[in-house]
């Protein structure tokens, strides 16, 4: 399971996999681009140490 969260309109949706076009479904843009998260990565943790 992925979520993103929309650049647009902030809000949170979820796809069984990050394949293919993702399409917003509350305000219907295109947010395939913007990179998907798995839950428990919600917060950036780019500390080095993975
Ligand atoms: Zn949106």
């Amino acid at each position: 399971m992925l979520f993103k969260k929309c650049v647009y309109c902030e809000k949170y949706s979820y796809s069984s996999s990050g394949h293919g076009p993702w399409v917003c479904p509350y305000c219907e843009k295109d947010i395939t681009w913007h990179k998907a998260k798995s839950p428990g990565e919600e917060e950036e943790k780019n500390k080095g140490n993975k």
